[in-house]
């Protein structure tokens, strides 16, 4: 049966929250940034009227301003951010309940069992864009295809507050001229190497073969092949099925230069993991830390944790022990995250260890599992840790 994807993308998100919440702005240039003190004050995003003014992201709040001495900037504001596109995320489902997030302004929506009670792709597309305008305030554009990459390709052809639908009948004439790196999968170093074989655009891609793009770009090559032909069939993965791995980032107002100044962070990043762990009931087998330099460099490192573990306590200390291994703080810090992979269910066996005491950190889950509890029944702020009460990152 023929698929309807859909592919909703916030239009300059991070700018467009800063007008929700103070409306003064809304027909300045605006760019949302790093404060000029604390983060070397580089601009993370920004909006369109900005964009005419050539405004880049990542470029100096100085660099910007000499191109647009009238740009209004911001301060970023992550907690609002995830307040809206989970709002946004709520209308989506009542159009289907296979909803994919990517990032926190994308999402994919499979709507092929939703036509009947509210029509084509397209007009589902019109209703999500009609409504999140209405009832958000922000407007989307939305994509509509066949598959995952050709719907996202889509919401990214006309923006803002735009529906643009590929259908197996257009597609060779809407895709396939375009550039090869309008497609997902197609970074910088793909874009070289495609340009080195001579292939520019999509259609290039789709014209040049599997065996050929396999051979000089491995397996990579093979899928941007079957990507390029319309031939993708990965499913939209609703967010409520089980995840691979649980992450949290943050990039931070100041930056980080100690590993006491990097725990309470950690901490608290580690937290709303391990209450993301509890609800699906997964275990956490190894952590992964990630960090981004001042320079902007980023870096991961892994370990495995003692036994599989659900505490937040007890991965935020793998994460410091990784930190401290392998980096150091030698450098200071913009951004740091950590990941809990290779989850298990906590049913499957483990082989445990004589030479670590495993009786303390059975006793830390224990009073974890309370606190997560009683912050289910009276709210995330219910019960806080003294380490992260001042956070403000
Ligand atoms: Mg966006």
């Amino acid at each position: 049966m023929e698929r309807t994807i859909l592919h909703c993308d916030l239009n300059n998100f991070f700018a467009s929250v800063a007008v929700l919440d103070n409306p003064t702005i809304k027909n300045c240039p605006i760019a949302v940034c790093g404060s000029k003190e604390e983060r070397h004050g580089i601009v993370l995003a920004k909006n369109e009227l900005a964009k005419k003014f050539g405004v880049k992201t990542a470029e100096a709040i100085w660099e910007a301003k000499r191109k647009c001495p009238d740009l209004i900037t911001v301060p970023p504001t992550y907690k609002r951010y995830r307040e809206v596109s989970n709002a946004v995320k709520e209308i989506y489902l009542r159009y289907s309940d296979k909803v994919e997030p990517f990032g926190i302004d994308e999402c994919w929506l499979d709507v092929t069992g939703s036509n009947l009670l509210f029509g084509s792709g397209e007009d589902i597309a019109e209703r999500l864009r009609h409504d999140v305008k209405k009832e958000i305030g922000v407007t989307i554009s939305v994509g509509v295809s066949f598959n995952k990459v050709f719907a996202k390709l889509g919401s990214d052809l006309r923006k803002p507050d735009a529906v643009t639908v590929i259908s197996r009948e257009n597609f060779k004439e809407t895709v396939w001229p375009l550039p090869a790196d309008a497609m997902l999968g197609v970074g910088k170093a793909t874009l070289a190497n495609l340009s080195s074989l001579g292939i520019f655009t999509i259609g290039d891609i789709a014209a040049a073969g599997s065996e050929v793009l396999e051979k000089r770009l491995g397996k990579m090559g093979k899928e941007l092949y079957i990507y390029a032909s319309g031939n993708d069939n990965s499913p939209v993965i609703a967010e409520s099925s089980t995840p691979k791995s649980v992450g949290r980032t943050t990039t931070c107002k100041h930056d980080i230069h100690t590993a006491d100044e990097a725990w309470p962070i950690i901490l608290a990043l580690s937290e709303e993991i391990s209450e993301t762990l509890r609800c699906h009931g997964l275990y956490c087998n190894t952590v992964q830390a990630h960090i981004r330099t001042f320079d902007l460099n980023v870096k991961e490192f892994q370990a495995p944790t003692l036994m599989p573990t659900q505490s937040s306590v007890a991965m935020a200390k793998k994460c410091m022990e990784i930190l401290k291994d392998n980096f150091g703080f030698t450098t200071p810090l913009r951004s740091v995250g950590l990941r809990a992979i290779n989850l298990t269910d906590g049913i499957t066996p483990y082989q445990t260890d004589i030479f670590n005491d495993f009786s303390k950190s059975e006793e830390e889950c224990k009073i974890e599992d309370k606190i997560f509890e009683i912050r289910k029944k009276y709210g995330s702020d219910s019960v806080i840790r003294g380490t992260t009460i001042n956070n403000d990152f």
